[in-house]
């Protein structure tokens, strides 16, 4: 995957495309697969990387919804269960089945969260991932080291899925240029194009190099996610308002806080919301938060009250007790849920997706969830294709292999999540055996993945590296800042980029690393 192809693609086009997707976090990526495998000629065109905005910052779930039943929406937890199965199938390399304990202290509990965890089951069906089960104290405590024993009367262990959600986002993306997509990050897109009010294709700039290019489509999907107003309002500058964005927290911690493979559940915070203790890459995720917010950004920060209200939960339940100097970084994501009109009460606003048509043809895609983005992109493809009048073609995505799909992946090989790349990975080391060594002490990554990265995944920054193709300003946000300046050599000398080049990303990157730090 190679960005000066993609833009090549885009100069070479002398027709209209078939599809353009505005947005490349999970909806637009999705759409982009689900297009470019029916055989539309379908291009993205993302403002800043691929998932840099909210796909990379969730609680990394491809779940049912526990919650969800206890709202009584069960249609929404029956198609997000049918969609974790298929995922599961579709990827194994990057989504796994995780054990989760469900830790009882009252009489009540464990009877009640086993039947809503049964009927969870049940909804599951062949796409279950394993039954849950009542676990004595003792047992459970075998199950979670550090679970509080103090008044534990047992728990409910159940399945769900759990995975990595930026490094689906790019094989997302690299599945789709595998069917013909064209792809581009960096490329912000500042004004539709319309004839006769409809629109016909969009203007967009490339923010690495300043070149604007108009582009003509006959369909045009905005997936933008918690931006959907701002392209809502190149489309008709007078439209109201129909996101409400609401911010969740993550917090990272050392994973003597939580030993064991199996995570912890809250099923009620103090605000009515499920709180998690995740094992994710040898760290321990603590989240999240649901809080109302008018500020809508792409690099939204953990706020105070936040980290205390997290902090001050994860103590009543782990032994630890981790405090403000255990995190290794904190990181926020913004929920772009449709507005209900309760801007005070985000919670109870619906995980469900909305697509909406505008009389220029412009198709709206937005809310929802990564676990459905699948069934979101065949939803908004079906509709793209209607209102523009292309062939109508069958989705194929149900039975779609992801890109890195293998047999059965290698879990306990760090290089586990590249799937069928992996022995790519491996040819760069034993080429340059150099480029096998750490790029940090505390963080799993070698140098060959970024030549790798900067070669084949479209990382463009220091970020890109550090943020998304690997994970490590989310799970240590000071050694990721250390390691910043030798990603930047590595990634000049792959690209033949210059010293001044190297100069002005460890700077940058320094600047966004402190922001994940708490001090
Ligand atoms: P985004 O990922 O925000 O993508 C929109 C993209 O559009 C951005 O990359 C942006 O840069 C781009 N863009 C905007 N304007 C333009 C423009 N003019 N030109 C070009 N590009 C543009 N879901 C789950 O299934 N499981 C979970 O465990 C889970 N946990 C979550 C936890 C939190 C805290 C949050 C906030 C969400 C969670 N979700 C979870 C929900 C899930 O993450 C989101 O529903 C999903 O990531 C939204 O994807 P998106 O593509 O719609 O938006």
């Amino acid at each position: 995957m190679k960005r000066s192809k993609m833009i090549q693609s885009v100069r070479d086009m002398t027709g209209k495309w078939d599809i353009i997707i505005i947005g490349g976090g999970a909806t637009g990526l999705g759409a982009a697969v689900d297009a470019s495998s029916r055989g539309y000629k379908t291009l993205l065109l993302e403002m800043a990387d691929f998932a840099k905005g909210t796909s990379s910052r969730s609680t990394k779930l491809i779940h049912g919804g526990v919650r969800y039943l206890q709202q009584g929406n069960v249609s929404l937890v029956l198609e997000s269960l049918r969609e974790r199965g298929l995922l599961i199938k579709n990827a194994p390399h990057l989504v796994r089945n995780q054990s989760f304990l469900v830790p009882c202290y009252k009489w009540w509990e464990g009877p009640y969260y086993w039947l809503g965890l049964r009927i969870y089951d049940i909804l599951a069906g062949e796409l279950g991932l394993g039954p849950s089960k009542h676990l004595s104290s003792k047992k459970a405590r075998a199950e979670v080291s550090t679970i509080t024993p103090s008044g534990l009367r047992g728990g409910i262990m159940y399945y769900d899925g759990q995975f990595d959600d930026s490094r689906l986002a790019i094989n997302l993306a690299k599945t789709s240029v595998k069917e013909g997509g064209v792809l581009i990050n960096y490329m912000k897109v500042t004004d539709l194009l319309k004839s006769s009010g409809k629109v016909q294709g969009v203007k967009a700039k490339d923010m690495l190099s300043g070149e604007e290019h108009e582009i003509k489509a006959r369909a045009v999907i905005n997936a933008t996610g918690v931006f959907t107003d701002s392209v809502l309002k190149m489309d008709d500058p007078g439209s109201s308002s129909i996101i409400t964005p609401s911010q969740g927290i993550h917090i990272v911690i050392d994973k003597h806080f939580l030993p064991g493979d199996t995570a912890i559940m809250i099923p009620k915070t103090q605000d009515g919301r499920i709180l998690f203790a995740l094992p994710w890459h040898n760290k321990v995720m603590l989240g999240t938060t649901d809080t109302p917010v008018e500020d809508i950004s792409s690099e939204p920060e953990a706020m105070e009250r936040e980290i205390d209200f997290i902090l001050k939960h994860a103590a009543e339940y782990l032994v630890g007790k981790p405090e403000r100097s255990d995190i290794r970084s904190a990181f926020a994501g913004l929920r772009p849920l449709v507005t209900n009109g309760d801007t005070d009460n985000t919670a109870a606003i619906s995980r469900d997706h909305s697509l909406i048509v505008a009389p220029s043809g412009l198709v709206t895609i937005t809310g929802g969830k990564w676990t459905t983005y699948r069934k979101m992109a065949e939803d908004v493809v079906n509709r793209a294709s209607e209102v523009a009048g292309l062939p109508s073609k069958e989705c194929v995505t149900e039975s779609l292999r992801i890109h890195g799909w293998i047999d059965e992946a290698a879990k306990k090989d760090p290089l586990y999540y590249y799937g069928a790349d992996r022995p790519e990975l491996k040819r760069i080391i034993d080429k340059d055996p150099e480029l096998g060594e750490p790029l940090h002490e505390r963080l799993p990554y070698v140098k060959a993945e970024v030549v790798w990265a900067t070669r084949s995944e479209m990382a463009m920054t220091v970020e890109d590296f550090n943020s998304r193709r690997t994970r490590a300003l989310f799970l240590d946000a000071k050694a990721s800042e250390e390691m910043a300046p030798e990603v930047a050599r590595l990634m000049a000398e792959e690209a033949g980029y210059d010293d001044n080049w190297i100069k002005h990303q460890v700077k940058a990157y320094s600047e966004l690393a402190s922001s994940y730090q708490i001090s």
